[in-house]
C-alpha cells in the first residue's frame, strides 16, 4: 500500500515523501483511513510502529480545512510526559509544513505566559500533558468546546501515572460530538473501560508488539551479583558495539548514582529522570538526539515513547517490575528495520520479574557470562582501542570546530577500548566533531578533556 491510496492530499504527501518513507507502516495503513472517515480509533499499538503519523497525518488533513479562532482549539493530543508532548509537536511541524496550521504545546516546566499568548492567538492543535492543560483550563485561557479531534496517546501509561482522573475530566470538558482516537501500548482492563466509556463504535487497530515479533532486537540475560552490577555493565558496554544506549534503572537514586559512577570511568553518561528541572531534561534529551551523549541512564517514566534515531543499545541495569516495561524498553532499539540488542542484568532477588517477562514474550533470554575480575577499580588501560576505531580518528580541525563550540559534550574523553560504541562518541551529523583523545597510559589525562578528575569510587548498588 502506498500512502496515496490512504487519501492524504498533496502537501501532506509532499511533506511525507521529504521524510523518506516510502510506505505507511501497518499502523498507519489500518488507523489513517479510518481516522479519515471520522471513525473513532482505538489503537493497540507502541513507539517505533509509527503511531504517531498514524494519528497526525490524518488529523493534518481534517484539520487543514478550517481556522482556528482565539482561545478555542480545535484538536487536542494528550500526552503523558513532557517529552513525548515536544516529540509529537515536532511531528505536526514535520509533516504539517505545507499545511500552514499552527499548535501549541502545552506542558509543565515551560513558560505559562508564552503558552497564553499562543492560544489567544488560537491554534489548531493543542499538544498537552493533562496537568498543565487543566491548569491552563482552570485559569479561564482556554475553551475546549471547539475540539473536533481528541487524541488520547499512551494510555496505559497515562494510566501509571495517575493521570486517570485528570483524563476523564478532561473528556467531560470537549464537546461529546468529537472524534476520538486513543492509542495504547497494552489493553488493561482500565484501559479497555475508558475506551468503552469514551470512544463510540472505534475501529479497532492492532499491530504486533515489537517484543514479540522482535527478529530484529538480539536479547542477553546476565546474571549479576548486585554487588558487582557497574562493573558487569560496563564490561559490556566495553565489548559492545555501542553507538547510543538507553541504560533503564528502576529507581531514581540509581540513576544518579549510576552516572555519577560512569563519568568516574569517564563514559559519556547522563541522566534523565522526572525529578530533574525541565529545562535541563530538554537539555539533555536535546544532546542525547544530537548525538553528543552516548549513554542516557533513564527511567521508564522519562524514556517513554521518545522517538531517539539509531539507538544501537539498550542495557536493563534492573530487571523492570512490570513485563510490559520490559517490552516498551527494548522497543527502543531495533527501530524501523535496523538491528538493536537489548542486554539485562538480573539478580536473584528479580527472578520472579524476569519470569514474568519470559513469559510475556514467550521466550527464554539467552543468558551470557560476564566475568568482572578485575575491571572494578583496576580497569584494564583504556587507551587501546581496535583498530577499526583508529581509522576513525578525527581531523584536528574538528577538535577545534568543537572547542569553539564551547559545549559541554565537546569535552571529549578517551572512549577506551570499546568498538565503536565507545563512550563519547557522537552520533549522525556530530561525527565530524568525535574527539577521541588519548590518555596517556599512566593515567595522566594531559589533553584530554573529560569531567573533571574525578576517580571511579566504587558505587555499591546492593538492594
Ligand atoms: P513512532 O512509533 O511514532 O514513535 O515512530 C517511530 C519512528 O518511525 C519515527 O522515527 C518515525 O519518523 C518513523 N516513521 C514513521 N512512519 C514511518 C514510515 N511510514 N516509514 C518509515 N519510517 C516511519
Amino acid at each position: 500500500m502506498s500512502f496515496e491510496e490512504l487519501g492524504l492530499s498533496e502537501n501532506i504527501l509532499k511533506a511525507i515523501a521529504e521524510c523518506g518513507y516510502t510506505e505507511p507502516t501497518p499502523i498507519q495503513a489500518k488507523a489513517i483511513p479510518a481516522v479519515l472517515m471520522a471513525r473513532d480509533v482505538v489503537g493497540l499499538a507502541q513507539t517505533g510502529t509509527g503511531k504517531t503519523a498514524g494519528f497526525t497525518l490524518p488529523m493534518i488533513e481534517i484539520l487543514s480545512g478550517g481556522r482556528a479562532k482565539a482561545r478555542m482549539p480545535r484538536s487536542l493530543i494528550l500526552s503523558p510526559t513532557r517529552e513525548l508532548a515536544a516529540q509529537i509537536a515536532e511531528n505536526f511541524d514535520t509533516y504539517g509544513k505545507y499545511c500552514n496550521l499552527s499548535k501549541a504545546l502545552l506542558t509543565g516546566g515551560s513558560s505559562m505566559g508564552d503558552q497564553i499568548k499562543l492560544l489567544e492567538r488560537g491554534v489548531d492543535v493543542l499538544i498537552a500533558t493533562p496537568g498543565r492543560l487543566l491548569d491552563l483550563f482552570e485559569r479561564g485561557q482556554i475553551l475546549l468546546t471547539d475540539i473536533k479531534v481528541l487524541v488520547i496517546d499512551e494510555a496505559d501509561r497515562m494510566m501509571d501515572m495517575g493521570f486517570i482522573p485528570d483524563i476523564e475530566k478532561i473528556v467531560s470538558l470537549v464537546p461529546f460530538t468529537r472524534q476520538t482516537l486513543l492509542f495504547s501500548a497494552t489493553m488493561p482492563p482500565e484501559i479497555k473501560k475508558l475506551s468503552d466509556k469514551f470512544l463510540s463504535n472505534p475501529k479497532e487497530v492492532s499491530v504486533a508488539r515489537p517484543a514479540t515479533a522482535a527478529t530484529n532486537v538480539e536479547q542477553f540475560l546476565v546474571h549479576a551479583d548486585p554487588r558487582k552490577k557497574n562493573e558487569i555493565l560496563e564490561k559490556i558496554i566495553r565489548q559492545e558495539d555501542v553507538k547510543s544506549a538507553f541504560i533503564f534503572c528502576n529507581r531514581k537514586r540509581d540513576i544518579d548514582g549510576l552516572v555519577k559512577w560512569l563519568k568516574g570511568k569517564r563514559y559519556d553518561a547522563r541522566g534523565l529522570h522526572g525529578d530533574m528541572a525541565q529545562k535541563n531534561r530538554t537539555e539533555t534529551l536535546e544532546d542525547f538526539k544530537a548525538g553528543k551523549i552516548t549513554l542516557l541512564v533513564c527511567s521508564d517514566v522519562a524514556a517513554r515513547g521518545l522517538d531517539v534515531d539509531d539507538l544501537s543499545h539498550v542495557f536493563n541495569f534492573d530487571v523492570p517490575m512490570t513485563a510490559d516495561d520490559y517490552v516498551h524498553r527494548i522497543g527502543r532499539t531495533g527501530r524501523a528495520g535496523k538491528t538493536g540488542r537489548a542486554w539485562m542484568l538480573t539478580t536473584a532477588k528479580e527472578k520472579k520479574y524476569l519470569d514474568a517477562i519470559e513469559t510475556l514474550i514467550k521466550t527464554k533470554i539467552p543468558v551470557e557470562q560476564v566475568g568482572v575480575q578485575g575491571t572494578a577499580k583496576n580497569s584494564a588501560p583504556r587507551n587501546a582501542k581496535p583498530s577499526h576505531e583508529k581509522k576513525r580518528e578525527p581531523k584536528k580541525q574538528d577538535q577545534s570546530a568543537s572547542h569553539s563550540r564551547g559545549k559541554p559534550q565537546d569535552k571529549k574523553v578517551d572512549s577506551g577500548p570499546v568498538s565503536q560504541g565507545a563512550p563519547n562518541k557522537p552520533r549522525g551529523n556530530h561525527r565530524e566533531h568525535d574527539q577521541e583523545r588519548k590518555e596517556k597510559p599512566d593515567g595522566n589525562r594531559s589533553g584530554v578533556k573529560g569531567f573533571g578528575d574525578e576517580m571511579p569510587g566504587f558505587f555499591d548498588n546492593s538492594e
